[in-house]
This record gives C-alpha cells, structure tokens and sequence, in this order.
C-alpha cells in the first residue's frame, strides 16, 4: 500500500461486505471493515453460485476455496412439473460451457471469504450509528463509541441498511405474498437423491428447488408456498414441518419421501424493495442487499453483491482521495441499470415458478425460452464491464 492509497471502511460482513473487502485488498487499497455482531456467523442454508461471481471470486484467488467447501452443480440438472414431468433443462453453464455453478453453503461461503482476509481488519462488535462527511473526508460512528475517518464508506449492511438513510428516501419492503421453508437433510438419509444436480419443480403457486451444498454431503432444499398470514421479513424464523409436508403432499413423490426425512425447517417471509435511484452520496455508496434487495428467484442476491464487489474495486483503484466521489458514482451508474434487472426479473420469475398463468404451456415455454436471460447472466463479466468503463470515462 503506497502513501496515497486511499481507506476505506466497508460496513457489515455478510456475503457482499466481505466479498468487497477481499477484492479492494486484492488490488492493494486500505481496507477495514466493521460488523456489528460480536462473531461472524450465518445463519440458513444454502447459496447457488454462478459463473458470474464464481469468474470473479477466481481471479482474487478465491474461486478455488468456495469450490472446495461447495458441491459443483452440473448437467442434468431440470425443471420439472409439479407431477414429476420434465419442463426444461437448468442452465449451469456459461456460453463457453464453463460449468462454474456450485451449492454452497452459506456459512462455508462466508468462511471462506473470511479465511482469506487478515484478521487485524476485520473489526466485530461494531454496529455503524452514525455516518457524517466533509469535502475531504468521511467518518462513522460505532455503538461501542469509536469513531474512525476514512476516504470512502462501503454500506454492505444488508437489507435494513442503516447507512441507506444517508443516501436515500425511506421505502417500504414489498411483500411478494409467498413465503419460503428451508432447511438441509443429510444425503445418507437420502441416498436415492441424485447427486450432483439442482431440480426445480413448479405448480399452482409453489415451488420447490433442491441442491447440494457442502461437497455433496448436505442437501438443500426451498418450498416456496403462499403465505396465509402476515409474515415477518425474516430469513431464520422457525417453520412448522407438517405445514411444510401438507404443501408438497401430492407432489412428485421424490419431494414427499424428501420433506419425510426432515426433522426442522426455517421460514423465510419473501419481501424486496423496489429498485433505488440513487446509491452513493459523495464519499458513501452502497453495495449488496443494502442497494438491491431482490427474490431469491433467480439466486442472484449473493451473486449480484460478489460482481458489485468486483467493480467497485476497479472504480476504487484508479481513484486518490480527492477522486472517491466520482469513482463512487461511476461505480453506482454501472452496477444500478444490471442490478435493476435483476431484482425486476427475480420478481418475473417468481410469477413463472409459481405459474400464475391462464395457460400452463405458455409457462413451459417462457421456462424452457430463458436460456437467452440465463447467459446474460452467466456471461456477464463485472470487471471487466468496470475497466471499460473507466477507459471510456
Ligand atoms: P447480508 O448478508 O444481510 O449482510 C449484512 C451484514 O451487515 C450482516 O452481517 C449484518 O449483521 C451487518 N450489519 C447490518 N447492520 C449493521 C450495522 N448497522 N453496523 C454493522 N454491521 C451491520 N439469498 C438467497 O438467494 N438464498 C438464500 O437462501 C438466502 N438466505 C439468506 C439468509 C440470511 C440470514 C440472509 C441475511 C440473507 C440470505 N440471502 C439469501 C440473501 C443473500 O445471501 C444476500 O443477497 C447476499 O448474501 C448479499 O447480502 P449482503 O452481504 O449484502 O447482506
């Protein structure tokens, strides 16, 4: 790190936050970053990873460690009929056919992540309070009462954001009406499950999505149902198992011989935000959920914060201390169009998987016509998106 070099201080170690610390450390930039629990810990299941973040976490040499606590998610993996017909193939693949897709989860994901990074930066017990800034310089403020003064402020602190009151107008979390059941069962109590493949099933207003996480050893698996009553917008309440089994009953039959060998689930109430229209306020941006909280239709939520990660770096590298606000923004103006995108087509995608349609073969084939969308996904190369950018500025 040379004299210049500017610091930065990234709020909240999730997936996003500490995705960003290892990228902006990477390229040699002064980073801390604080949390407010007093331990680095996540709570639910699994996490799909894509090509698209997976590229990405490689080049800062940590592709390799997610790979190794995940399971690799490859061909044969389907879309399926409530009852058990097959609707589509599930892209795994990018356009080049790298199969760079992996079940992992979340706490290995987040462990890894963490593994990488020195732990002299990584500040727990700090919950942001506060956040001021002058034309030179940014500080935020700690419950414990430290204060510290930094060129830029990195907001990773998840969808009830505290540092989005400085940047942007107060919104209401939109509820989606459905809500999600989650949970893990060992894959020796199911050894029939095949490995290897994610499966997605669809009918009236529910879904069912299964994968595997750590090396295959656990399996994951989403209901997704209608929700009867007002839900809270929690990812780790404690869901009842017969509700669970009661949806899926007359399901495939693999899903109710499934749901037999679990003994606990978590209930997830379904919200997002609708896009913002601004992110950053001069030395403070946002990034991850705090910026785009989206469904989980589309598994992007964790994919989209390791490509914000990517690009802000490249932003933050080129710029000295007088030069954050600009970067910060040039960051926001790539990041905010794709990102909208994606949180408007994990709420399109939810309505596909859920079916609200006069004419199921209408769903099939929008189904088994994503592959365009998917590879738009897939292809998609933050870093390279931000150099561009910044030669073209
Ligand atoms: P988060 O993961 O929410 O992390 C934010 C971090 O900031 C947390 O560690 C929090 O403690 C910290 N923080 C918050 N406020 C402050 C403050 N004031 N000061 C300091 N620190 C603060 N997506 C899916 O697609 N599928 C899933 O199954 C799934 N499960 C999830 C389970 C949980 C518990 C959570 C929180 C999210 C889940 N998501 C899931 C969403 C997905 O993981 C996120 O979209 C993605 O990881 C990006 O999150 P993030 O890092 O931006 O925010």
């Amino acid at each position: 790190m040379t004299g210049d070099s500017i610091r930065v201080a990234v709020i909240g170690c999730g997936i996003g936050g500490m995705a960003a610390a290892n990228a902006l450390l990477h390229r040699d930039i002064d980073v801390h970053v604080y949390e407010q629990a007093p331990q680095l810990g996540e709570v639910g299941a699994g996490v799909l990873i894509t090509p698209n973040s997976l590229r990405l976490l490689d080049r800062i040499g940590l592709g390799g460690a997610v790979a190794a606590v995940g399971a690799s998610v490859g061909e044969g993996s389907r879309y399926y009929r409530e009852d058990g017909s097959t609707i589509a193939p599930i892209l795994t693949v990018d356009s080049s056919g790298w199969n760079g897709m992996f079940g992992v989860h979340r706490a290995d994901l987040l462990g890894a992540l963490a593994d990488a990074f020195p732990a002299e930066r990584l500040h727990t017990g700090h919950r942001c309070v506060g956040f001021t800034q002058d034309e030179t310089q940014a500080a935020v403020t700690f419950d414990n009462g430290r204060e510290i003064r930094v060129d830029a402020v990195i907001a990773a602190d998840g969808i009830h954001s505290t540092l989005r009151t400085y940047v942007a107008e107060p919104s209401a979390p939109v509820d989606s009406g459905s809500v999600a059941y989650r949970g893990l069962v060992p894959a020796q109590q199911v050894p029939w499950w095949p490995a290897g493949i994610s499966q997605l099933w669809m009918g009236e207003r529910r879904h069912f999505l299964v994968y595997p996480v750590r090396r295959g050893t656990l399996i994951n698996y989403v209901g997704f149902v209608p929700s009867h009553e007002k839900t809270v917008e929690s990812w780790s309440a404690v869901g009842d198992v017969d509700t669970l089994r009661k949806e899926f009953a007359t399901w495939d039959s693999p899903i109710p011989r499934l749901l037999a060998e679990v003994t606990a689930t978590n209930w997830w109430g379904l919200y997002d935000r609708e896009p913002l229209t601004t992110w950053t306020a001069g030395r403070l941006t946002m990034l991850g959920d705090a910026a785009h909280p989206m469904l989980p239709h589309l598994g992007q939520g964790a994919n989209q914060s390791i490509e914000d990660a990517a690009a802000l770096s490249v932003f933050l590298a080129g710029a000295g201390p007088q030069g954050v606000p600009e970067a910060l923004l040039a960051y926001e103006n790539l990041r905010r169009h794709r990102t909208t995108e994606v949180q408007l087509g994990a709420r399109a995608n939810g309505r596909r998987y859920d079916s609200h349609f006069q004419d199921l073969a209408e769903r099939d084939a929008e189904i088994a016509g994503s592959v365009p969308f998917r590879s738009w996904l897939y292809d998609y190369d933050a870093e390279a998106a931000a150099l561009e950018a910044l030669a073209g500025r």
